[in-house]
């Protein structure tokens, strides 16, 4: 490290330092800048625990502002943290790695420069949502679609594709999507990746490619410049779609029903967007912990879960999808998956005709609201009929539409099991001072090592009094993420600590058996590149011959 004369690493930026810079800002620029401290006190807010403040928050409105603000922080030597949004909760939020940090915030750049409806993508800016992005596209360009997350619906496409997001569709690995970058350097300068923009190269948002050394890579989970636009590849609007859930019967047949899901993915039945989830996410989505136990019991006790369960007719393990192509297609792979997974489960597909219906028979069990022994009847019929609860019925439309790349609320929500707040109609953690720690290992996707990280994580979850929570997330045909979040009470301090030791045990644990994560928070940064020394060494370079005054996001990549 020494050897590369690179910055050491810095506990804070000196806030008198920063003072100084805003106020070049202030007269220098018309750019916003925030320092106030109650604001900066909101800024520095993060599910995760510890989250730094940042020195102050500055708003670019163009990507000119960007090259100011990074030629200014060269001036005066302050470290920048670039956010796109800030949604990225259970990974930081929009707070800096190192305290006082100052993030440049891109989220009032929010233009859709471009939408090409023959080939299928936009050209957008970082502070584009994935709400923004469906709405245009629906208003003007219908026959197309945009992959997204079940996150933030207010999350930035961009932000999220570079920290290699995953998604719903087919389109789900959003970083294999992005093509065509124009990044603002460290140093100042602007940069656009391949061959540059159509009129210097026509291929700029078609061919990932481009010619000579692939650089795009260097910009997604690093700190080696800002991106201000950048293209992503769209959906083609399918003639025919459904959603499909299964519930698996046995807990034993947890591997060979991830085998299968290989299978079905290697052989294109399935798209790669497929989610696995355990009983535990199920149930944040559906409901929260019951009031008597908010703030009581840091896990659920297993006759607790048992009898939710129950309730709510929640499997330890079910997953889903969304299928697409021709009538002809969705047909086929309808028939393909009842085949493959025949005495596994329950097997329910939801088309919009199929939505429709549960949406006129849920509006009728509201207005039955004063017949209680009526709606008490007409729901043991439902329950009968489907297997289903009643009370899953808000649940389905918003499986069926995310499917769709349609960004919703709904999941979101799920965050504030453990909150004493009931769910808001829109979520923000970070606002509501919700604790939460996503932990994101991933694996070959074999039943065998699903299993064994499960084996390995389950008892630590346990053995720290936390609910499992575990989704199991196609990141391609060949590897599965193991996601798993750890929820805590942000006011009890006790169980804060016990959330860090978890997350320290499980990083650890998984790391000697082999398994990195695919993506980690400010929280996860410093150990990352421990296995992988030769690797770390090589970014430390990259990284000294781009930014060598370590103005960028420091705390990013490896120290
Ligand atoms: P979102 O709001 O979509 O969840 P964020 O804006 O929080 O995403 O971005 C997540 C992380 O990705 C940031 O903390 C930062 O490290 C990185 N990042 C986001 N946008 C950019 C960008 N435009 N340029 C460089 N890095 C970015």
């Amino acid at each position: 490290m020494d050897e590369l004369n690179l910055q050491p690493p810095i506990e804070a930026v000196d806030v008198t330092r920063v003072r100084v810079m805003v106020d070049a800002i202030r007269a220098r620029t018309t750019i916003e800048v925030v320092d106030e401290p109650a604001a900066l006190d909101l800024a520095g807010r993060a599910t995760v625990p510890d989250p730094k403040r940042p020195g102050a928050v500055i708003f670019a409105a163009g990507v000119e502002d960007v090259v100011t603000v990074m030629n200014l922080a060269n001036e005066f030597q302050i470290p920048i943290w670039p956010v796109s949004k800030g949604r990225n909760w259970g990974y930081g939020s929009a707070a800096p790695a190192v305290e006082n940090t100052v993030v440049l915030h891109l989220e009032r750049m929010n233009r859709i420069l471009e939408v090409n409806e023959d080939l299928a993508y936009a050209v957008v800016e970082p502070g584009v949502t994935y709400r923004q992005l469906k709405a245009h596209l629906d208003r003007h360009h219908p026959t197309l679609w945009c992959d997204c997350s079940d996150g933030p619906p207010d999350g930035s496409v961009l932000g999220n594709a570079l920290e290699r997001g995953l998604g719903v569709t087919s389109y789900n690995d959003h970083f294999g999507t992005l093509c065509g970058l124009e990044v603002v350097l460290a140093d100042g300068s602007m940069v656009r990746t391949g061959g540059g923009e159509p009129g210097r190269c026509h291929t700029w948002n078609t061919h990932k490619w481009g010619l000579g050394p692939y650089l795009e890579g260097l910009f997604s989970q690093s700190n080696f410049g800002v991106v201000t636009k950048a293209g992503v590849w769209l959906l083609r609007r399918p003639e025919a779609f459904a959603s499909f859930t299964f519930d698996l019967a046995r807990d034993a047949d947890l591997s060979r029903m991830i085998d299968i899901i290989r299978e079905l993915t290697l052989k294109g039945v399935l798209a790669s967007g497929t989610h696995v989830v355990n009983d535990i996410v199920a149930l944040a989505v559906v409901t929260q912990y019951p009031r008597e136990l908010v703030g009581r019991c840091s896990r659920l006790p297993d006759a607790t879960r048992g009898e939710m369960c129950r309730r709510f007719t929640i499997p330890n393990w079910a997953f889903g999808g969304g299928i697409m192509g021709t009538s002809g297609q969705v047909r086929a792979i309808r028939s393909e998956l009842r085949r493959s997974l025949r005495g596994l489960g329950r097997l329910t597909f939801i088309t919009d005709g199929r939505v429709r219906v549960l949406e006129g028979f849920r509006a009728l069990m509201d207005k039955l609201v004063g017949q209680p022994a009526l709606q008490g009847a007409l729901g043991s019929i439902f329950r009968a009929l489907s297997g289903k609860s009643v009370e899953l019925l808000p649940l389905i439309p918003h499986v069926h539409s995310v499917m769709k790349g349609q960004p919703s609320d709904y999941f979101v929500r799920h965050a504030y099991f453990k909150s004493p707040l009931p769910k808001p109609e829109f979520a923000h953690p970070d606002r509501d001072d919700v604790g939460g720690i996503w932990f994101a290992p991933i694996v070959p996707c074999t039943g065998q090592h699903v299993t064994a990280l499960i084996a390995l994580c389950r008892p630590l979850f346990e053995r720290y009094q936390f609910d499992f929570y575990a989704a199991l997330l196609m990141q391609n045909s060949r590897s599965m993420i193991v996601l798993m979040s750890i929820f805590y009470d942000k006011s009890d301090a006790s169980e804060t600590a016990q959330a860090k030791a978890l997350y320290e045990t499980l990083s650890e644990q998984t790391g000697l058996a082999g398994y990195q994560v695919y993506r980690t928070g400010t929280q996860g940064m410093a150990k990352l590149f421990k296995s992988a020394p030769e690797f770390a060494r090589l970014v430390r370079q990259l990284k000294h011959a781009l930014d060598p005054a370590g103005i960028l996001a420091p705390g990013k990549t490896p120290p």
